[in-house]
């Protein structure tokens, strides 16, 4: 199981976005708690969605959820091929 966890970008753009919260789980949509100050990640809206509606416990934070899809965020930052031969035509 352990190879290289794949889906580890979206983690790691989750922490760097909100670097106070809990990052639980992982994905491109982020459910995020203003009151828990957890980030949630799913793969699937209407997953997030989902729990969006539900409080956490007995918090009623319900109405302070928020949806936010993030962009991965790759440890190297490599450039698509395609930019750079654009760029060097000039
Ligand atoms: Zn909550």
């Amino acid at each position: 199981m352990a190879y290289r966890e794949p889906l580890s970008d979206y983690r790691r753009a989750a922490r760097m976005k909100w670097p106070e919260a809990t990052v639980k789980g992982d994905g491109p949509w982020a459910l995020l708690c203003q009151v828990t100050q957890t980030v949630t990640l799913y793969f699937l809206y209407m997953w997030a969605a989902a729990d969006a509606a539900k409080e956490h416990s007995n918090w009623q934070c319900a109405a302070e959820h928020r949806l936010i899809e993030i962009k991965p965020l790759p440890l190297r930052k490599e450039r698509p091929l395609r930019y750079t031969a654009e760029m060097e035509r000039d």
